[in-house]
């Protein structure tokens, strides 16, 4: 194990130290959302006892410290994506609203009858949907990427469904429900091949690993505040400058706007053309104390830390005779799915919970991959910084007495 300070980082969050039905919580569900450290809980009520007020609109005093506190996030997620520009970052309610304005605005500008969209296999219902919804207004068609039985990516079918008509791919860097880690930087590079332009849903890598939106030559990134230890209610779209400026807004209101007449109104600049009306400016806020917060630990320390639980879980799991696991891709990050033979995850999960387990159950909001694997779910551990090898131990143990009781 590398030098990591577990210790100070568990009690950092106090809700760890919760019983369940008697035994100490082991909390594995963090894919579905993590825990908050005390600096983030202490800077939600710093902000309501000593500076709550609307932002960018008023002169006096408590709006423009709300406005500043506001707008340091926008630097600090500037910073942890290494994007070039403060402007490029679109502060939204999370991971679903950040595809969803895309889907809108760039599908409004770019997308007509007969072009095409690429999706995968394991995407999330929040990158399905919004493209199924756009593609039936615009009389576009969806392709997706198919996945081995291993859980991966098939690369070569990319490869063959790219081409001139295809206007944007859409794609997961990790999977919420398989735990692959998708090779991005690879996905990107092919579809600019053809001009199209990639957008990375980063719900479940933000947290897990170092994401330099240059480097990547990324040109939209989606992802929520609430799975990388920030409240919720807040999340973020980076997007192009280029891309950006071309396309419509995607909701009208307060803030959005430089001037409204009846008979026309012009929008305001980037990003507040994208942010109409006033924002989660508490979460916005604290969303910035959460990037300090895995900043002070390292994203590179944690990406290492969980890299050797997730590998010390497999491993452990794999003892498990009765247990097969449904996504074992050569990459991975945080995540772990499985089942007991064909006891129904539900039926897991609820044992495992009676000893203090939490795990997720059920499709994961992935159904067209459970269909693909042909089962109705999966039990799903997920990692975070905060995890320990006792967790790990406790999860195997709960899994060997759940798989003893229902077989
Ligand atoms: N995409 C992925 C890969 C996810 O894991 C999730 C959350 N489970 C989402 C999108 C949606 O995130 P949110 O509900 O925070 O908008």
């Amino acid at each position: 194990m590398i030098h990591y300070d577990i210790h100070t980082i568990r009690a950092d969050f106090p809700i760890l130290k919760t019983k369940v039905n008697g035994h100490p919580l082991v909390y594995l569900d963090n894919g579905a959302t993590t825990q908050k450290p005390l600096t983030v809980i202490k800077a939600i009520t710093d902000y309501y006892t000593q500076i709550n007020s609307n932002v960018h609109r008023g002169v006096h005093h408590l709006s423009q410290l709300a406005t500043d506190a506001y707008e340091v996030t926008r630097k600090k997620v500037k910073e942890y994506l290494n994007a070039a520009n403060e402007y490029e970052i679109i502060l939204t309610n999370g991971t679903t609203h950040s595809i969803n304005l895309v889907a809108t605005c760039y599908g409004k500008q770019f997308v007509n009858e007969g072009d095409e969209i690429i999706i995968s296999a394991m995407e999330h219902h929040s990158n399905i949907v919004p493209w199924q919804m756009l593609c039936e207004e615009r009389k576009a068609k969806l392709k997706v990427i198919p996945i081995n039985d291993l859980g991966e990516l098939d690369m070569d079918a990319y490869r063959s469904l790219l081409n001139e008509r295809v206007k944007l791919v859409a794609v997961t860097y990790v999977s919420n429900t398989l735990g692959t880690l998708n090779p991005i930087k690879e996905i990107i590079d092919l579809a600019h091949h053809y001009a199209v332009p990639v957008l990375v849903d980063a719900a479940q890598a933000i947290q897990h690993l170092s994401i330099d939106v240059q480097a990547l030559d990324v040109d939209f990134l989606a992802f929520s505040g609430h799975k990388m230890y920030g409240p919720t209610g807040v999340g973020v779209l980076f997007g192009k400058e280029k891309w950006l400026e071309q396309m419509p807004p995607y909701q009208g209101g307060g803030d959005m706007i430089k001037e409204v007449t009846f008979e026309k109104t012009t929008y305001n600049e980037l990003p507040f053309k994208f942010e109409a009306g006033t924002p989660n400016i508490e979460a916005g806020i604290c969303l910035g104390t959460a990037i300090d917060y895995i900043d002070t630990i390292g994203l590179n320390n944690i990406a290492l830390y969980e890299a050797e639980l997730l590998k010390y879980a497999i491993k452990q799991l794999r003892e498990i005779e009765e247990l097969r696991f449904i996504g074992e891709a050569k990459e991975r990050c945080s995540v772990l799915s499985f089942l007991i033979k064909d006891v129904h995850p539900y039926d897991v999960g609820v044992i495992l919970d009676k000893l203090g387990v939490a795990v997720r159950t059920g499709h994961h909001c992935t159904q067209p991959l459970m269909d693909r694997f042909g089962i109705p779910g999966t039990v799903r551990a997920s990692i975070a910084m905060y995890n320990t090898k006792e967790d790990i131990d406790r999860l195997v143990a709960a899994v060997k007495k759940a798989t003893s009781m229902l077989l």
